[in-house]
């Protein structure tokens, strides 16, 4: 075994894992393709930077992203560290000013005696199973390093393109409109089926042909990836705006602009699926798919989407049952390299078959700046516990920590897609709470806070060296 750390990309996830191993007392090699090489978002030397937003989203405990914050901070994050320390005002979001929170997390790390930074590009991963790693290198890692993590996973386990439909709280979908059933009740009743009218369908068309699309980056296309190890560029069909889409993920709003019966033909066909309170066949049908074993996600089966959120939550909202969706994630299309996380990883963001090897961040397809840095916080930790010879710790699962390790490692997900910090992912609660949805995410957030103070206390979340 190494007597220290090889960390690949000095990012969000990349710096959170070499912090939580320089405070255990194991040196890091932290390896940055910057200034030298840079993706097509990144524009600043320093490093954590921020490539869009300066929004670290909600700082509201009873909110899941801001639960998952709280946790980091107790748990002595060099992220939420530098988060405060720049912070600007955000309403009750907390926000930062970039080049100083970049500046702040560089000059921690360049000055620790412990860490080491090299200025290179990595393009392979180490033959040597003993070398303790942890890579980090984000969604848009450089092609000869993407092409050597495909080459060890199995290139069908590498995306390079994040396609993914919507998904919305069970709780939020009204019940009283939609029903249970498979298409010609073959199998299990596996789907919640959304009834429309023609009328309904007809307005719901025209809102989705002419809802606005998010605006779309250079980095957003696939044409600039070599895409030959997961996707069949032959099957590449349309332009629509600057974005190259392929047949099998086209948005639904792409795939409404052919005509108004396309839909009617793909994702919202009505055959086989007869509405028990009419005892007909509705004039459309939007099916919604359980997205995990606790029956509190659904996802839109068939609606990957460039809409903006806005546009999301507008024109989904008028699908019956829907209307007051609460959306656990939106649906994207850009360009995300992430791997089938839940084929390859375990919870401490380990390789399964190769325990000395991490990977970290939006890569192994948590979803955000905040997800990332909780990722490599427990990677780093991880990886410095595999130094040391002690064995792996699995954060508990009742937190944003601990939950989205489960997920991203959970075996039975079929069909990964990258996901946000939220409280779907959470195991519900031992019992009723009152105060509604708010009450029920302070228990949560109470139960969570709980669990890590309990590993505080138990020094498990490291101490200062
Ligand atoms: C365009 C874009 C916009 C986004 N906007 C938001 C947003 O507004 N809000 C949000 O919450 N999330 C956003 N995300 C998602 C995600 O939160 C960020 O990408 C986040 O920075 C991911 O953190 P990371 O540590 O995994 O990767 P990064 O922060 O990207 O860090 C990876 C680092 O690795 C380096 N690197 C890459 N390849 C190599 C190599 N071969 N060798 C050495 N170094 C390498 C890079 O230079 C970079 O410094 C966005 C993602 C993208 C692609």
């Amino acid at each position: 075994m190494t007597s220290y750390i090889d960390i690949y990309g000095a990012g969000l996830a990349g710096c959170e894992a070499a912090w939580q191993a320089v405070r255990r007392g194991v040196p890091v090699h932290l390896h940055e393709m910057k200034p030298q090489k840079t993706t097509p978002a990144h524009r600043y030397s320093g490093f954590a930077e921020l490539v869009c937003s300066n929004s670290l989203r909600s700082n509201q405990i009873f909110n899941a992203i801001g639960l998952l914050k709280e946790e980091l901070s107790r748990a002595k994050s060099l992220i939420m560290e530098a988060a405060y320390a720049c912070e600007v005002p955000a309403g009750a979001a907390l926000a930062v000013d970039r080049i100083r929170f970049s500046d702040y997390i560089t000059e921690k790390i360049k000055t620790h005696p412990l860490i080491t930074v090299i200025e290179e590009e990595v393009t392979s991963i180490p033959d040597d199973p003993d070398a303790v790693t942890v890579v980090a290198t984000g969604p848009l890692t450089s092609d000869a390093l993407s092409k050597a993590i495909a080459a060890l996973t199995g290139s069908e386990y590498l995306h390079f393109y994040d396609a993914a439909a919507p998904i919305v709280s069970a709780e939020s979908i009204d019940m009283e409109k939609v029903w249970m059933a498979s298409r010609y009740d073959k199998g299990d009743a596996a789907y919640l089926n959304c009834p429309m009218t023609k009328e309904e369908y007809t307005a719901f068309y025209h809102a989705l042909i002419c809802a606005k699309e998010a605006a779309l980056h250079e980095f957003d296309t696939p044409t600039d990836v070599d895409t030959s190890t997961d996707v069949d560029a032959s099957n590449s069909t349309e332009k629509d705006g600057g974005l190259q889409v392929f047949e099998g993920c086209m948005p639904v709003e792409v795939m409404a602009r052919r005509g108004p019966d396309t839909l009617l033909y793909g994702p919202l066909k009505p055959v086989g699926l007869t509405d028990p309170k009419t005892g007909r066949e509705p004039y459309a049908v939007v099916q919604l798919r359980q997205e995990n074993a606790e029956k509190s996600m659904y996802n839109l089966v068939g609606f990957q989407t460039h809409l903006t959120w806005e546009e999301q939550r507008r024109v989904f909202g008028m699908i019956p049952g829907l209307e007051h969706a609460e959306f656990l994630r939106y649906g994207v299309m850009h360009r995300n390299t992430f791997m089938n996380a839940p084929k390859l990883l375990s919870a401490d963001y380990s390789l399964r078959t190769r325990p000395n090897l991490f990977f970290a961040g939006q890569m192994t397809g948590v979803e955000g700046y905040i997800e990332s840095t909780g990722s490599g916080f427990i990677a780093g930790i991880n990886a410095s516990r595999r130094v040391l010879g002690e064995e792996p710790l699995y954060f508990p699962r009742e937190t944003m920590l601990g939950a989205m390790a489960a997920y991203i490692s959970d075996e039975c997900i079929t069909d990964f897609q990258p996901m946000n910090a939220n409280f779907g992912l959470i195991p519900p609660l031992e019992k009723k709470v009152k105060g509604g949805k708010k009450g029920r995410n302070d228990a949560y957030a109470a139960r969570a806070i709980e669990k890590i103070d309990e590993m505080i206390a138990l020094g498990l979340c490291g101490e200062e060296r």
